[in-house]
């Protein structure tokens, strides 16, 4: 959103750190830079979280359900030649970790890719908090989708002159989400939820009794309870304070802290919304996180795209991709059965959505002689879809060409290394098409 009122924080921004000496840097390397404080909206879980659970009791969320497919938009910068910074082998990581949270956790809710856009600009290689990550996110920015930009390095700078770097950040104006590249485990999973409306459980921790989350679940301020009030909101998530320095490698709280009532802290150290410093430790989201973000996703103004219906079927992407190019290849086992869709990508409302007509996939010979192998494309659910089936050796030569109109075998001869196999949907557009494909050791090989 390029509001005037976003542009003249900018500048007032700017004008404060404009002096700031630059010479002193911490690396504190701190996780999150996202500050929840500037967003009060009421919701109608404050003070009474039983909604929580009435509105999650709407979603069946067993047995990884999915109830929402979300087109993510990821921003690579890098520096002039293109030879540093983000590339799209982090876009298929974050993605694959990010699936990987929100599907072992039940949430509903599943990421595929839109499109990826290169930045590239050496200066943009350490992204600023202050100026830069509010100003650039505001201008790069597609419609429809979440917009993730991949940086080397987020930096805040102190008017002390101190430097801190952050792994990643959450604007709640532009609703961008700002990662480094080398983010470890749950970074972009912690930022989505962000994004989705969750605060961190630590919220206000260091805070009077006024805002502090006690640690009694049964604490009343006023006539509600104090954990629906105070932190995050949330009283299915502990009362804890900052994790980061009260936590051993093993994920075990070590601090010996009290809340303002004088009780010990007893967090659990393996919230996705909390500190802790090592991230792996990162693993849960909680039912009422999960309510929050399910409760937040119908509002989005995407919802009736991004919602799985009826009506949404041409959205089916596959566990495969992001493989829309040789660099995004998903690697190929002998003799495992994977299944493709070509598919649309929702694209923002009133635009044309987009086709996902592409797959690559990377296979490994290993044997020293000749390896027979056949390629055998099989019907999926819907219509065979007319496609162009290419070989390609690890210098990018075409070996093998062919046009597929059923059901087929390919057989090949490989010597030792690496080839891809590209499958093109050549048909006229159709709303959803799908095959399966198998690679099998010819006949022929079969030795014992
Ligand atoms: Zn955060």
């Amino acid at each position: 959103m390029k509001t005037p009122l976003n542009i003249l924080c900018t500048i007032i921004i700017l004008l404060f750190i404009i002096n700031t000496n630059s010479n002193a840097q911490i690396f504190q390397d701190d996780f999150c830079a996202h500050n929840d404080k500037f967003f009060r909206k009421k919701e109608k879980w404050h003070g009474n979280n039983q909604f929580l659970y009435d509105y999650i009791a709407n979603y069946p969320l067993q047995n990884s359900k999915i109830h929402y497919r979300v087109p993510l938009t990821f921003w690579l910068y890098q520096d002039n030649e293109a030879k540093h910074g983000a590339s799209e082998i982090d876009v298929k990581k974050q993605i694959n970790l990010l699936n990987y949270y929100y599907l072992t956790n039940n949430t509903g809710i599943s990421f595929y890719l839109k499109e990826i856009k290169i930045v590239k600009k050496t200066k943009r290689q350490t992204f600023g908090y202050f100026f830069e990550a509010p100003f650039v996110t505001s201008l790069n920015k597609k419609n429809g989708s979440i917009n993730i930009h991949l940086v080397q390095s987020l930096q805040k700078r102190k008017i002390s002159g101190n430097k801190i770097l952050y792994k990643g950040t959450f604007n709640g104006v532009n609703k961008s989400i700002t990662v480094v590249r080398y983010n470890a485990k749950a970074g972009l999973t912690h930022e989505i939820g962000h994004y989705f409306g969750l605060k961190h459980p630590h919220k206000n921790w260091n805070k009077g009794k006024q805002k502090q989350e006690s640690v009694s679940r049964t604490r009343k301020k006023g006539n509600k309870l104090n954990c629906e009030l105070n932190g995050d909101k949330l009283c299915d998530t502990p009362a804890e304070p900052s994790l980061s320095k009260y936590i051993d490698q093993d994920c075990n709280y070590i601090g010996d802290l009290k809340d303002n009532w004088g009780d010990t802290y007893t967090p659990v150290t393996n919230n996705i919304m909390s500190y802790q410093r090592y991230k792996s430790c990162r693993q849960i989201f909680t039912t009422q996180q999960k309510a929050v973000m399910l409760y937040n996703l119908e509002k989005n103004t995407n919802y009736n795209a991004w919602h799985i219906s009826a009506d949404n079927i041409k959205y089916s992407f596959d566990q495969f991709e992001p493989d829309d190019t040789k660099k995004l290849a998903s690697k190929f086992f002998i003799d495992s059965l994977q299944y493709h869709t070509f598919h649309k990508i929702y694209n923002g409302k009133n635009r044309k959505d987009v086709s996902n007509n592409i797959d690559w996939m990377q296979i490994k010979c290993t044997q020293d002689d000749h390896q027979k192998i056949t390629i055998n494309i099989y019907k999926g659910e819907f219509d065979f879809p007319k496609m162009k089936l290419s070989v390609l050796d690890s210098k990018n030569k075409i070996i093998e060409e062919h046009i597929l109109d059923n059901e087929t075998s390919v057989k090949l001869e490989l010597i030792k290394g690496y080839y891809y196999i590209k499958i093109e949907n050549i048909s006229q557009s159709t709303e959803l098409s799908d095959y399966k494909i198998k690679i099998t050791k010819s006949e022929l090989e079969i030795k014992n």
